[in-house]
């Protein structure tokens, strides 16, 4: 029997996971919710899916959405359900409906780890959520370095990292956040994103700093490795072509920047010109001169996409799927990832 799903906070990731469950052979999206109306309402309506209202369902109404049901009568019809709320309400949530109707949840990366009491990167740990009621997908920056260290750390064994993010300043829908001038440091010492890596990648010394500039187009990370085994170029460029949801992309190609990224995005024919899979350019991936155990690379981590992948995988390992590496070729099969 189908996994029955639903996504109760459709924005940006909901709207895209509900997608991805919908493409799924053994999944079935049962509905999605909205607390307000809005274009999505009216696309989710036009894609076919069911919508339940949270609150009032007046403002629906009026526009001709016809509404399923409430959140709470969703409840009774679904095994997991992807909470996309904003940052914190998935907490609110868990208290108010999940655990009260004893439903599985996957949570994302605004909640804490402590929310879900397990944080989860398919490639990485999905062992850790098979069976499990919570589990919090980590966050789009977090999920980009935890895909690339934990290859060089199968291949090579990591010492400790240090790594940069520079950040997108807000969405591209998103006309409250910014900076539109300016470059913004994280004036906290880690981010808050080494301690998160090391949540899913245990054991792993990392230490992360971050900076927001003004572009909505993904985030881009400076990576530096001390491992403990000399790395060599090649082996970890054939290593990222191999790995599941990384690409390998060139200078050589004309893929300099993320707005190529973006624009190959589109041209590949992937959803909404998403890029679920971690960019790290062939030419940027370096070793020390100097012949420590050190590499370099960078990469570029599109926000709004690389989480999806991960929460319909952290939904059949919850449902009690063992197999990760059939799971990750299933959702990638259908989302035309590699
Ligand atoms: P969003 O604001 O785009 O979408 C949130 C949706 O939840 C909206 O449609 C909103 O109407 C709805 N909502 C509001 N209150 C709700 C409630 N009480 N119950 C249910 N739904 C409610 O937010 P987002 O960017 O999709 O972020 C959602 C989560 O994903 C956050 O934890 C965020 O940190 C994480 N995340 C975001 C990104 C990103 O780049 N946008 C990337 C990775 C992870």
């Amino acid at each position: 029997m189908a996994i029955r799903v639903a996504v109760n906070g459709y924005g940006t990731i909901g709207k895209r996971v509900a997608d991805a469950v919908a493409l799924q052979k053994d999944m079935k999206l049962v509905g999605v919710t909205a607390n307000s109306y809005s274009w999505l309402t009216e696309v989710a309506q036009k894609k076919g899916y069911d919508i339940y209202s949270i609150g009032d369902q007046e403002a629906f109404k009026q526009n001709g959405i016809k509404i399923a049901g409430t959140i709470q009568d969703l409840m009774g019809k679904v095994d997991v359900i992807v909470d996309g709320a904003p940052k914190k309400i998935g907490k609110e949530n868990l208290e108010k409906f999940y655990k009260p109707n004893r439903i599985k949840a996957t949570f994302q990366g605004g909640e804490k780890h402590a929310t879900a009491g397990t944080s989860f990167v398919a490639q990485c740990n999905y062992n850790e959520a098979v069976g499990k009621d919570y589990v919090r997908v980590v966050s789009c920056n977090t999920t980009g370095l935890v895909r690339t260290l934990n290859e060089i750390n199968r291949l090579y064994g990591i010492d400790s990292v240090h790594a940069t993010m520079i950040r997108r300043g807000a969405d591209p829908a998103d006309i409250y956040h910014g900076p539109i001038n300016g470059i913004v440091p994280v004036l906290e010492m880690p981010s808050h994103h080494g301690p998160d890596v090391q949540t899913v990648l245990k054991g792993v010394e990392i230490f992360t700093t971050a900076l927001s500039v003004s572009t909505t187009l993904m985030h881009v990370h400076s990576i530096i490795a001390d491992l403990k085994r000399k790395p060599d170029i090649q082996e970890v460029i054939q290593r990222f072509k191999d790995a599941a949801r990384i690409r390998v992309v060139r200078n050589a190609e004309v893929i300099r920047s993320t707005a190529q990224i973006m624009e190959l995005a589109k041209d590949l024919g992937f959803a909404r010109g998403d890029m679920p899979e971690i960019c790290v350019w062939e030419e940027a991936i370096g070793i020390d001169p100097n012949g420590h155990n050190k590499l370099f690379y960078m990469q570029a981590v599109h926000q709004e996409s690389d989480v999806v992948p991960e929460n319909v995988d952290a939904i059949r390992a919850m449902m009690g799927e063992k197999d990760a590496q059939k799971s990750i070729r299933m959702t990638n099969e259908a989302m035309g990832i590699k």
